[in-house]
């Protein structure tokens, strides 16, 4: 068993377990309802994201970095010419084409 993530957000961590299920990778949370052991033991209440066996350990690894990558949520951002809304992975407003440092 290796331990692959860990996340004070238990969202972030149930879509990484979702990944490795896709993926057909065994996996399983700690932590889901709450430690009840506290921090003298050394245990953290932080949700975790276990892998049965460690030989996909890396695999997971990657799969989950690839994913967060995917999923990091860039703020959009207002054109400082036109004041069209942009996504936040536009480097350019889609409207006018003025660079997004414009602002
Ligand atoms: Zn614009």
């Amino acid at each position: 068993m290796s331990l692959v993530y860990r996340n004070e957000n238990p969202l972030f961590v149930h879509s990484a377990k979702n990944i490795l299920d896709i993926n057909g990778i065994d996996s399983f949370l700690k932590n889901e309802h709450g430690s009840t052991m506290g921090p003298e033991f050394g245990s953290s209440n932080l949700l975790e994201l276990w892998v049965s066996n460690s030989d996909d350990c890396n695999k997971a690894l990657s799969l989950i970095e690839n994913e967060s990558k995917k999923q990091a949520i860039k703020p959009s951002w207002l054109c400082g010419e036109c004041k069209e809304e942009n996504e936040g992975n536009f480097e350019l407003c889609w409207n006018c084409q003025s660079n997004r440092g414009g602002l």
